[in-house]
């Protein structure tokens, strides 16, 4: 499945490292079951997440990737690797979830954000990518998971094999940013 890239925001997995965006890799050969379990997981997560949000559709597909990956589109499209899906216990892809859901997002409403892809004038990738887990945990808490599993997963993603040296500080860092406010709130 090709994925429109430039209007994609990514996890962090692959977007904002040194080769810049890339596409999930060619399907792997994966048991259709397994992945349709992953993708009823997903949606059923989905479903917890996004009841907190007023004035938008979202919906969630699964492909199947080993690439470890989470992409949001503005029209409120998610994406989710199966290699992400089979990473995370389900708080945790929970958070992924309302990561994703946090760059679509403000006020708790479905808006146009207009820089999904960190390129707007406004926003550095890395300011984003730290609004929308910030956003991603108020969604969290709100749907009664804990906040706790937004820097889990980070954390969880930055010590995946194949997460790029470049991005794997990045995610600490984003991980430990939320730990300390976690604590200082
Ligand atoms: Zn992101």
């Amino acid at each position: 499945m090709p994925v429109p890239f430039v209007t994609a925001c990514v996890l962090a997995v692959v977007a904002f490292s040194a080769t810049g965006c890339a596409t999930p890799a060619g399907a792997a050969r994966q048991d259709p079951s397994a992945l349709a379990a992953e993708q009823a997981r997903a949606t059923m997560l989905l479903s917890r997440v996004a009841g907190m949000i007023e004035g938008g559709t979202v919906h969630v597909t699964v492909n199947a990737s080993p690439t470890v990956g989470a992409y949001a589109w503005p029209e409120g499209g998610l994406l989710l690797t199966s290699g992400l899906a089979r990473l995370l216990d389900d708080d945790e892809l929970s958070a992924a979830v309302a990561h994703e859901l946090g760059h679509l997002v403000a006020d708790g409403r479905m808006h146009a954000v207009a820089a999904l892809n960190g390129t707007g004038a406004t926003s550095s990738a890395a300011d984003a990518e730290s609004l929308a887990d910030a956003a991603g945990s108020r969604l969290l808490s709100s749907a009664g998971y804990p906040p706790e599993a937004m820097p889990r997963m980070l954390e969880k993603v930055a010590a995946a094999p194949g997460t790029s040296a470049a991005l794997r500080p990045r995610l600490l860092r984003r991980a430990a940013a939320l730990r300390r406010s976690a604590v200082t709130r």
